[in-house]
């Protein structure tokens, strides 16, 4: 391939060709969603490798999810063909420094097999923890110590290096205390949580510059997509990486930036520049995956929003369909016609796989997936909590997990008892002052204890029968392909048994997850690297190919585009949520708008946004009212299809009072709305809004006292 005259050069514009040429030298692209960005840093590679600058094993390429990753290797391959596979430092930000870290595991105290830690796992460590400490639980829970821990590590900061002030304001002055032990209960369990992947890289290095002038050499070109969304170890990472050959290329968008919550630091782009002066600073502003509609209905909400580097963003492309907002009486009716909305798309000839719902929160999924099942549209679920987070999956990993390593007593204390063997707390517990007493892990500890007369013969004997099973199946993992194994560890365990011997309604389909779970191992070379995918994974990887509706939340949707986009649940107090809406600054709730922005600009051509009146949240009815986001869309790129007619037809048939909230009602979104297909769109907002959902349990509470004057005699008012 010549470079001047290559193929995958030609479809770029000048911008983006300036971008993708600038090989030497530090390169920042900032620029709108839909821009390209993505697609320069793909070109970027090819180019790279097609014209001899490197080598694929040279290139370092950081992404934000695991699917990006594929995707971006699956696009260089189709750009310049094989010469371009393998990418073996192609990954996201916890994958490649989990390569780093077993390469080097001894130097920062861990064994090369460490386990890396899931969020449960991690909290149950933290208990033990906190309860070693002598502190209540209750008081200072382990899910706020574990929040409190992981911000320091996105800070980079380990336990010595965390600022006294703030290691005082947890637990009494114990913050720092509890994140040194909980550090070291991992260090003795041989394992890591995912603040460590990027936390540990950085302290070889620090504690071995040879090690990191060799990892300096041999990244030639570092590539960095979604760079809004960096925070500080991951830039401190990147940094090191980068400062020796400074060929670093970083590409974001500001009006993306939606981790702010878990320690992403928008302020990385400007220090950027700062950190490595002279930088090429490229700019694109043509967007090439939205219609006009689209575009305008998503760069007017971002438009409101304060804290923006700005930029514009124009398409070329028709105005297309105007972005639709339909109401629904409840969450369960906007199901229903998401669903219905799918079905008729498909039966004009949609293929589902360019169709998705993007979700504020994944308790929002449930009663869409009963619709998609009930009405039989295939879908696939990406993001969040998933097939691998369920209990019998878990359960099985902990069986897989113990068998591969030996020293893994989380894993080993889940399965101890399950199914049930007869191996009580008693045993439990005589197996902890064992371990403790010797120092060695729970399954050493019983393959002691077994040996004595401590426990009762039928105890005894059935821990016998689990530590030399154990054993056996370890042997088994050199002997057989390891979806076999995982199979027989199943059977013999009585795993499977238990469940099929179980009468409750989701037996079934626990027996379906497992035998999932044994299949998906096939596409794995062996257990180990099985189970390391499955510590990795941050979404839920499916068989590629079927023709399925992805349903996912809009965290995940990052970077990701679909023909059409469904977007439920723009009511306030979900969307924005209530934390933003109650916080005193601007921060929360132009975070969420981001948030907006980034689920509008998924969109090609179509862009469907709903709200219920009605929501049901953890069993909880709540009144809602339609986003301040609507109303914040610029009205001549929005259609409003339908606003529930139980609000037409007259008198509200619950409480909308705002108080104890203490604001006139003013003008909710969708009644302006409705007011637009009238004939005009309504400006400004009335009065103040209510304080976002109130929960009434159980029924929907009709009330009759103090109906807002809007909704009072079956009148509609437009302002
Ligand atoms: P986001 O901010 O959402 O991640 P992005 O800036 O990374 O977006 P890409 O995903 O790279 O944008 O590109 C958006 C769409 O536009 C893709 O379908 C891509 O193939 C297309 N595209 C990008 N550049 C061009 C171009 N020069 N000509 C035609 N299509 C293009
Ligand atoms: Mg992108």
């Amino acid at each position: 391939l010549r470079p001047d005259g290559a193929s995958y050069l030609s479809g770029l514009n000048p911008e983006q060709r300036r971008a993708v040429e600038a090989t030497e030298g530090p390169v920042l692209v900032l620029a709108g969603a839909g821009t390209g960005k993505t697609r320069v840093l793909t070109t970027r590679i090819a180019h790279l490798i097609a014209t001899g600058k490197a080598r694929p094993y040279d290139i370092l390429s950081v992404t934000f999810t695991n699917k990006a990753a594929r995707e971006m290797k699956h696009r260089i391959g189709q750009l310049i063909g094989p010469a371009g596979e393998g990418m073996p430092w192609l990954g996201t930000f916890h994958a490649i420094g989990t390569k780093i870290l077993r390469r080097h595991a001894e130097l920062v105290g861990l064994k090369s097999d460490f386990t890396i830690l899931g969020t449960d796992d991690q909290l149950r460590l933290m208990k033990q923890v906190i309860a070693d400490q002598n502190i209540d639980e209750k008081r200072w829970p382990a899910r706020s110590l574990a929040h409190t821990i992981d911000g320091w590590k996105n800070r980079g900061l380990g336990p010595e290096q965390v600022p006294p002030g703030e290691a005082q304001a947890f637990a009494f002055g114990k913050g720092g205390q509890l994140y040194a032990a909980y550090q070291a209960r991992l260090a003795t369990l041989n394992a890591v949580d995912f603040g460590d992947l990027l936390l540990l890289c950085l302290k070889l290095w620090r504690d071995n510059p040879d090690i990191l002038a060799n990892y300096q050499d041999r990244f030639r070109y570092i590539l960095v997509d979604e760079y809004q969304d960096t925070n500080v170890a991951q830039y401190l990472w990147l940094r090191l990486l980068a400062q020796a050959r400074k060929n670093v290329a970083c590409v974001g968008d500001d009006d993306q930036s939606i981790y702010g919550w878990r320690g992403a630091e928008v302020d990385n782009i400007l220090r950027f520049e700062h950190d490595f002066p002279g930088a090429t600073v490229v700019r694109l502003e043509r967007n090439y995956r939205s219609t006009g509609h689209i575009l305008a209905a998503a760069s007017g909400l971002i438009a409101r929003n304060e804290g923006r580097l700005g930029k514009t963003l124009r398409t070329e492309d028709a105005a297309g369909e105007p972005v639709t907002v339909t109401g629904a009486w409840d969450s369960e009716e906007e199901a229903r016609q998401i669903a219905e909305s799918i079905e008729s798309l498909q039966r004009k000839g949609h293929p589902l796989s360019e169709i998705a719902v993007l979700v504020r929160i994944s308790a929002q999924m449930r009663e869409i997936e009963d619709r998609f099942v009930q009405v039989g549209l295939p879908y696939r679920v990406i993001g969040g909590p998933r097939f691998y987070e369920r209990a019998e999956i878990r359960d099985a990993l902990a069986y897989l997990r113990v068998t591969m390593n030996g020293a893994d007593d989380l894993a080993f204390e889940r399965i101890f008892n399950t199914p049930k063997r007869g191996l009580g707390d008693a045993t439990l517990q005589t197996l902890h002052a064992y371990a403790r007493a010797d120092r060695i892990p729970l399954l050493a500890a019983a393959r002691k204890l077994i040996e004595t007369d401590e426990l009762k013969p039928r105890a005894r004997s059935m821990l016998r029968g689990l530590v030399e099973s154990f054993s056996r199946w370890t042997r088994l993992v050199e002997a057989k392909p390891h979806p076999e194994v995982a199979q027989t560890i199943l059977e013999e365990s009585g795993y499977t048994e238990m469940w099929q011997k179980d009468r409750s309604a989701d037996a079934a389909g626990r027996l379906e997850n497992l035998k999932e779970f044994v299949r998906s191992m096939e596409e794995f070379p062996d257990m180990a690297g099985f189970l390391e995918h499955v510590s990795l994974v941050m979404e839920a990887s499916e068989a590629e190919g079927a023709d399925r509706v992805s349903l996912m939340t809009l965290h995940a949707a990052k970077g990701l585009e679909f023909d059409t986009v469904f977007l439920p649940g723009w009511e306030d107090g979900l969307f924005p949520n209530q934390r933003a809406i109650d916080e005193s600054g601007r921060a929360g709730l132009e975070e969420e708008r981001r948030l907006a922005h980034v689920g509008l600009t998924r969109a090609r051509k179509r862009a469907k946004l709903s709200f219920a009146v009605n929501r049901r949240i953890h069993g909880l009815w709540s009144s809602t009212i339609p986003s301040r986001f609507i109303d914040e869309l610029p009205p001549h790129a929005v259609d409003v299809i339908e606003a529930p007619a139980h609000f037409s037809a007259g008198a509200s048939r619950f409480d909308r009072n705002p108080a104890p909230f203490g604001s006139s009602y003013g003008t909710p979104g969708w009644q302006r709305a409705q007011a637009n297909t009238a004939g005009g769109f309504g400006s400004g907002r009335g009065g103040g809004r209510s304080g976002g959902p109130r929960e009434i349990e159980g029924e929907l509470v009709a009330k009759s006292t103090a109906t807002p004057s809007a909704f009072s005699g079956g009148q509609r008012v437009f302002h």
